[in-house]
């Protein structure tokens, strides 16, 4: 297999101390392009960072997640525009709104979202997305925005069917993790993700976040690593009833096409 692991952020600490050994793993596994998510201020210049040092193998988003809603000031656009100049930067972002932890007052998340939005239509630079609990605010300043945006991706999708049909309808992308081999939060997953298109479909671990629940063995740090986006595929393939490498192939054909990898 030939996999892109859309969402990796190897940027965390946990990296820090065998981020070769785990990128040998990755290419070992068939994950052999990663995008590295930038999610704040210093953790999309590391991102970069490592892109950088890891030519054709990696490549960097630059964004502030909703949780740091708080930095994305105007100085910080400033430089989130000179990081998404890099060549190796591929997509704005993550970006978004995050309801469910609320680490950001909400008025401040939707501030950040819409500043990297406006930043979005002067790059033209796919985006990353990130929505949870905030469906019906993500879609109404996404509706400020109509036409003058490029390709976007709703990363590590958990939502509802509505929601996820929301997403297609308007043509967006839908990433998904783990989260579909969460008995307890992802099951509702396995019965729609067979309605996505295979152009519109692409995958990701969120490492070292969300490791699948149903790998085996069970690594006892928890860390969740790149490697095991081959097993997220072979679930999601499961679930869309198609061979493993249909859902690999189109997933990788999709996420080289949408970040130009
Ligand atoms: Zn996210």
């Amino acid at each position: 297999m030939d996999l892109i692991d859309i969402g990796a952020n190897l940027g965390h600490e946990s990296f820090d101390h065998d981020l070769d050994a785990v990128l040998a793993r990755a290419r070992a596994a068939g994950v052999n392009r990663l995008v590295v998510t930038g999610a704040s201020r210093a953790g999309s210049v590391r991102a970069l960072e490592l892109a950088k040092a890891h030519p054709g193998m990696l490549w960097a988003t630059a964004g502030v997640h909703p949780h740091h809603a708080v930095e994305c000031t105007a100085e910080a656009i400033a430089e989130l525009r000179a990081l998404q100049a890099e060549p190796e930067v591929v997509a704005g972002g993550e970006c978004g709104l995050d309801y469910h932890r609320d680490f950001s007052p909400r008025p401040a998340q939707r501030t950040a979202f819409e500043r990297q939005l406006e930043l979005a239509t002067e790059t033209g630079l796919p985006l990353f997305l990130h929505q949870r609990d905030a469906h019906g605010d993500f879609m109404a300043i996404m509706r400020e925005f109509e036409g003058r945006l490029g390709p976007v991706v709703v990363h590590c999708f958990t939502g509802t069917r509505e929601e996820c049909y929301d997403y297609l309808d308007r043509d967006w992308h839908i990433g998904i993790t783990g989260w579909l081999c969460d008995e307890r939060r992802g099951r509702h997953l396995r019965e729609f993700v067979k309605d996505i298109p295979a152009h519109r479909l692409m995958i990701e671990t969120d490492a070292p976040y969300l490791l699948p629940r149903t790998v085996r063995p069970m690594p006892s740090h928890r860390r969740n690593e790149p490697m095991y986006l081959a097993h997220i595929v072979e679930e999601l393939a499961r679930d869309r009833g198609e061979p493993v490498e249909v859902t690999a192939a189109a997933a990788t054909a999709t996420a080289a096409t949408f970040f130009s990898l």
